[in-house]
């Protein structure tokens, strides 16, 4: 009997554990069920809706050079799904397992009505088997982070499936351009088209360049100006690779560069173990007393209305805060330490709730995850489970200075490219302010105190 694979994030042929029990159970029908009512405010933003479709498309192929077809279908993914098992008399359907609660829910009214089967497969290990001595799940991630450490390597990696049989007739499709998940007008991608290569092959094309150089990461990682980290976070979101095939090529590049990059998978870990516990964390502060907080509201307040566009747009006359966000804009991604800058600037410089940067993100990255996403909203935040503090607010010009940030200001904010350092660091300062780039929206010691008075405010 026919055995469907329902596909989510985890549009992979190799180390895919529900395709590969599937293959060996029967005939395999391979669905992905596009479905944005579900998610919500989390449906799938437009750079994310851009990756998708490059890489189901490719996947499509995949399982076309291998005599198999991608079913697609939009809607209800349980109603979807049950009209499949209805159409094929399909007797098991095939998943590896997801967290989003809009998932967890579709899950759990499919294994009431179904033989659903999960797998595990996209995490190094099963989100909920890292547990403290008496049982209960971390929240402080270096704890996680060691216990996660004892208990590596993670599985081991599945090859493709040897075949993959057919069913005697096929479910209908539908075609994937008619799901419009590219931009049309106007068509911002052409910068993110260039800067990426989609799906599992380019997956594993990264991973091989970045065997070359994982040993240089730990000192890498912090330079923006540098192409020192692996990019492979779209990748690892859409599960067209899994961490266990990440972490097996790898680990026999011993060294601090390994030693720091295997934590940072473990942080993806981390992100995960967060959600499961507390599921509504990309919506909510943990922290309640955040809910006080007077931030300054972009729907009822036109000054921070205005603000939040120019942190949007890369105009906030903050060099490397402009950069990042002009990367993100241009290429789906920004470097890690200007994310925490950008962030950072966004909820204590311009006082605007970090939930509103989380959207932003949400729609403009690549590897936009709501677990990832959410929990490094909250930490640079400081209002999440972890210890760090609203309070400790950063600088971005000395960060800026600090981490070398010249070579990609200059490359992302071409007003300021004639420049350099110490200038392109903080042109207004230095009075080199170029034409076509603002003064600074606000200046640091001045936001810096309104951080700190606003912040007080919900301590009395
Ligand atoms: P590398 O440095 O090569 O790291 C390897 C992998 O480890 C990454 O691909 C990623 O899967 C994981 N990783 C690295 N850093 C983190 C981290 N801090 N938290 C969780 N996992 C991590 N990452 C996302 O994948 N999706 C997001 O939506 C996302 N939103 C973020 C929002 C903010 C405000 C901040 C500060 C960080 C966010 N990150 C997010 C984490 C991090 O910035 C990216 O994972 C990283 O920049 C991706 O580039 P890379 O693949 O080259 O990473």
């Amino acid at each position: 009997k026919p055995q469907i694979v329902w596909l989510r994030r985890d549009l992979r042929m190799a180390d895919q554990p529900a395709l590969y029990a599937a293959a060996q159970a029967g005939p395999v029908i391979p669905v992905y069920v596009l479905d944005d009512d579900a998610a919500g405010s989390h449906a799938y933003g437009g750079a994310s809706r851009w990756w998708m479709h490059h890489s189901l498309d490719s996947l499509s192929k995949s399982l076309g050079a291998r005599h198999s077809r991608l079913i697609l279908r939009c809607g209800d993914t349980v109603e979807e799904l049950t009209k499949i098992v209805e159409e094929t008399g399909a007797e098991v359907i095939h998943a590896i397992r997801h967290y989003e609660p809009w998932w967890r829910k579709a899950q759990g009214k499919l294994s009431d009505a179904f033989d659903l089967q999960l797998y595990d497969g996209n995490y190094l290990l099963p989100p909920g088997a890292v547990t403290t001595g008496s049982g209960t799940p971390y929240k402080i991630y270096t704890p996680f982070s060691k216990a996660t450490l004892e208990q590596m390597p993670p599985r081991d990696v599945l090859p493709e499936p040897e075949t993959l049989s057919h069913p005697d007739s096929w479910p209908k499709s539908d075609a994937l351009d008619d799901w419009n998940l590219l931009p049309t007008r106007p068509d911002w991608s052409g910068g993110i088209d260039a800067f990426w290569q989609v799906g599992e092959a380019a997956a594993q094309d990264r991973l091989a360049e970045w065997e070359g150089d994982v040993a240089e990461y730990d000192d890498a990682r912090n330079l923006p100006s540098q192409d020192g980290s692996s990019r492979l976070s779209p990748h690892l979101h859409f599960g067209e690779i899994s961490p266990a095939q990440v972490w097996h090529a790898l680990k026999g590049r011993r060294g601090k560069g390994w030693d720091v990059y295997g934590k940072e998978l473990i942080w993806r870990d981390y992100a995960q173990n967060v959600i499961c516990q507390f599921p509504a964390y990309p919506t909510q502060s943990y922290r309640e007393d955040f809910e006080k907080l007077k931030w300054r509201d972009p729907k009822t307040d036109a000054d921070a209305a205005a603000d939040l566009k120019a942190w949007q747009k890369g105009k906030t006359g903050y060099p490397v805060v402009d950069a990042g966000m002009r990367q993100l804009w241009q290429t789906g991604w920004m470097h890690n330490r200007v994310r925490m800058i950008a962030a950072s600037f966004l909820i204590k410089h311009l006082l605007i709730d970090w939930r509103h940067g989380e959207q932003w993100f949400w729609d403009t990255l690549v590897d936009a995850d709501y677990a990832q996403n959410g929990t490094n909203w909250q930490w640079v935040a400081g209002t999440g489970v972890d210890s760090n503090m609203f309070v400790r607010i950063m600088a971005p010009l000395s960060q800026s200075e600090k981490f070398d940030a010249a070579g990609y200001i200059s490359e992302y904010v071409p007003e300021l490219a004639q420049l350099d350092a110490p200038y392109i660091h903080d042109p207004e300062e230095h009075g080199c302010l170029p034409d076509g780039y603002p003064a600074k929206i606000i200046g640091h010691r001045e936001a810096r105190e309104r951080a700190l008075d606003t912040y007080k405010a919900i301590k009395q």
